[in-house]
C-alpha cells in the first residue's frame, strides 16, 4: 500500500438575494444565492482545499486568486478538475471524501444524490467514495440567520 495522507477544508460564503445558488456542482433553487468571485460553490471549494491540503499544495486561493479576472464567475467544477490534475500529477488518488454543509434553508438532503453524481463525474471517482452530509445550526449564528453557508471536508488520498 502507498502512502496515505489526510486533508481538511473549511469555507464560508455570504448568501444574498438575486444570486444563483451553486452547491455541490448543481444549482439549488432558493431565493438567495452564495456570493463570491467564482460561482461561490462552497462545497466544491472545501473539497478543493482538502485535496490540496492533503497533498501539501497550499490552498485554493493560492492556485486561483480571487482578484484574478480569469476566475470571475468561473464554474467551480473547472477548479475542482484542475485540483484533481494537480494531485494526480503528484501520484495521488482519492481514497474517500467526507463533507458537511451547514445551511439553515433550503433543505439540502433532496439534492444530495444529484450532487454526488455530479462530483463523482467531475473528479473521476466512485459516488460511493463521496459522502455529503447536511446540518442546520439550530438557527444560531450567521448560518442560522440565513446570512451565509459554510462547509467542511475531510479527504483521504493515497500515493499509487
Ligand atoms: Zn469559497
Amino acid at each position: 500500500m502507498g502512502k496515505i495522507r489526510v486533508g481538511f477544508g473549511y469555507d464560508v460564503h455570504q448568501l444574498k438575494e438575486g444570486y444563483d445558488f451553486w452547491l455541490g456542482g448543481i444549482q439549488v433553487p432558493h431565493e438567495k444565492g452564495a456570493v463570491g468571485h467564482s460561482d461561490a460553490d462552497v462545497l466544491i471549494h472545501v473539497i478543493c482545499d482538502a485535496l490540496l491540503g492533503a497533498a501539501n499544495l497550499r490552498d485554493i486561493g493560492f492556485h486561483f486568486s480571487d482578484t484574478d479576472p480569469q476566475y470571475k464567475g468561473i464554474d467551480s467544477k473547472i477548479l475542482l478538475k484542475d485540483v484533481m490534475l494537480l494531485i494526480r500529477e503528484q501520484g495521488y488518488e482519492v481514497g474517500n471524501i467526507d463533507t458537511t454543509i451547514c445551511l439553515q434553508l433550503p433543505k439540502v438532503n433532496p439534492h444530495i444524490p444529484e450532487m454526488k453524481k455530479c462530483l463523482a463525474e467531475v473528479m473521476g471517482i466512485e459516488e460511493d467514495d463521496i459522502s455529503i452530509k447536511a446540518t442546520t445550526t439550530e438557527k444560531l449564528g450567521f448560518v442560522g440567520r440565513q446570512e451565509g453557508v459554510s462547509a467542511y471536508c475531510a479527504v483521504l488520498i493515497e500515493k499509487k
